[in-house]
């Protein structure tokens, strides 16, 4: 018997254990994934609890309904991989050996790791919408909120979803407007990077929506500390952003075991190829979504497109063939943008987001880089695509690598360069 253990039954977890166990033989191969609770969150939904479109309710789901027959849950905190005696180690002693290992622990917010931050004013006036009590807990802060000095703050990239507090942002300030209340706000945008985006041609885009609305932009801060009592951001060059309310991204990271096994960088992300997601220092070792360093978005759409790539790989190289199939970091993202319309991005590690349609040329029915009510209908029945399609590993009628077709660059005068 072979044993393939997949750590992590989030997102790309669960997936991995839904297409590998249809295509692996039962009589061969046997397939445990271990997660430390029962509960799988739906995260995209996290932005829409401070609104009130969903209840935390209908964001969560027993694991098990998404684990396949054939398929073992093992419900535990993972403490350390041993990678020279091919053991996985557990928090309450359990030992799991495995021929393959599949890491997919994801990324979690710190916010431990700024001075200040967990601090008294911590789910007073300084909320996250990372995780599900943020968000939660952020909705009723929003309700009571009676006007000031709103700030939206990325502490450090990578963040998962890097779209996502520029949508919160968004939603806001249409939220402030619907109450009537919008003169009574001043926004500030916050990020480390110099601009609203980290690709340039939508970082523009973004950029002007910012400014039309009046939201102001400060870029290029690295926050040291947050000072509770003056309730300011401070950053390393010294500037300081005083806050009413601080709806802040904390510093990601991957899971701290990594780090405790050798395994990682020092964000703890799993250091792989970035085609084949294979781990640079171990060969049976490989990480799926946000856990590895691929220098890609990290979001439940690039682990999709990523783990159908790998699938295929995978099964080749456990039958001693060469892995052939390249992830190309291929993300599409819808953005929320308020007033219930939304953008999409669609982009890979080589070409940046690009205006056009998406997924058929010329017809969409989702416009790229454009403000639509399609674009805003598509994140909100993504949620039921996610919990019936992605996770159970169904196939999508959409390519894993990304396709030129539909898309154009700035400038050019035709509408789609259909290309592929
Ligand atoms: C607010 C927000 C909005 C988002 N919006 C979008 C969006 O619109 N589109 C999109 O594509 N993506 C979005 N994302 C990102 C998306 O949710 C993640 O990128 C995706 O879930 C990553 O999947 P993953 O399997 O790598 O990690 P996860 O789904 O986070 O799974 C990791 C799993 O590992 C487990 N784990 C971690 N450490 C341990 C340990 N030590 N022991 C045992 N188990 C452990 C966790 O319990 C978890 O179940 C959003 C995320 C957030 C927070």
């Amino acid at each position: 018997m072979q044993r393939l253990l997949v750590l992590g039954g989030g997102t790309a977890g669960t997936m991995v254990v839904n297409k590998l166990r249809r295509k692996l033989s039962r009589s061969e191969w046997e397939i445990t994934v271990v997660d430390q609770d029962d509960k799988h969150l739906y995260q995209p939904g996290f932005l829409l609890i401070p609104f009130g479109v969903y209840r935390p309710a209908e964001v969560v789901k027993s694991r098990h309904r998404f684990v396949p027959d054939g398929a073992q849950l093992v419900l535990g905190e993972i403490d350390r991989v041993d990678p020279a005696g091919n053991k996985v180690l557990l928090t309450d002693g359990r030992r799991l050996s495995y021929d393959y290992l599949i890491i997919a622990t994801g990324t979690t917010p710190r916010p431990d790791q700024t001075p200040g931050m967990l601090g008294p004013q911590w789910r007073t006036s300084i909320f996250d919408f990372y995780s599900l009590d943020g968000a939660t807990a952020l909705a009723d802060a929003l309700r009571d909120f009676q006007g000031g000095r709103l700030v939206v703050h990325v502490t450090d990239m990578p963040i998962k979803c890097p779209v996502a507090p520029l949508e919160f942002t968004f939603l806001a300030e249409a939220d402030f407007r619907r109450r009537g209340m919008r003169d009574q706000v001043e926004i500030t945008y916050v990020t480390p990077l110099p601009g609203a985006f980290t690709k340039p041609i939508a970082s523009e885009l973004l950029e002007s929506m910012l400014d039309e609305r009046k939201i102001a932009v400060e870029p290029d801060f690295m926050v040291e500390r947050i000072d509770p009592q003056a309730r300011t951001l401070i950053s390393y060059d010294e500037r300081e952003i005083p806050f009413d309310l601080l709806v802040t991204v904390p510093l990601n990271m991957g899971a701290a075991y990594i780090e405790r096994s050798g395994l990682g960088d020092e964000l703890n992300y799993v250091e792989v190829d970035k085609h084949t997601l294979q781990s640079k220092a171990h060969g049976n070792i490989f990480a799926i979504g946000d856990a590895s360093n691929i220098p890609t978005s990290k979001s439940g759409s690039a682990a999709h497109f990523s783990v159908e790539i790998f699938t295929r790989n995978f099964l080749r190289h456990v039958n001693g063939k060469p892995m052939t199939g390249a992830c190309d970091g291929h993300t599409n993202c819808f953005v929320e943008t308020g007033d219930g319309k939304g953008l999409l991005i669609d982009f890979n590690y080589d070409t940046e987001p690009l205006p056009g349609s998406y997924p058929v040329p010329a017809i969409g029915p989702f416009a790229l880089l454009r403000e639509t009510k399609a674009n805003h209908w598509g994140k909100l029945a993504f949620r039921w695509m996610y919990w019936n399609v992605l996770l159970p590993g169904r196939p999508l009628p959409l390519p894993a690598r990304m396709s030129m077709a539909g898309k154009h660059l700035p400038g050019a005068h035709h509408t789609a360069k259909e290309q592929t």
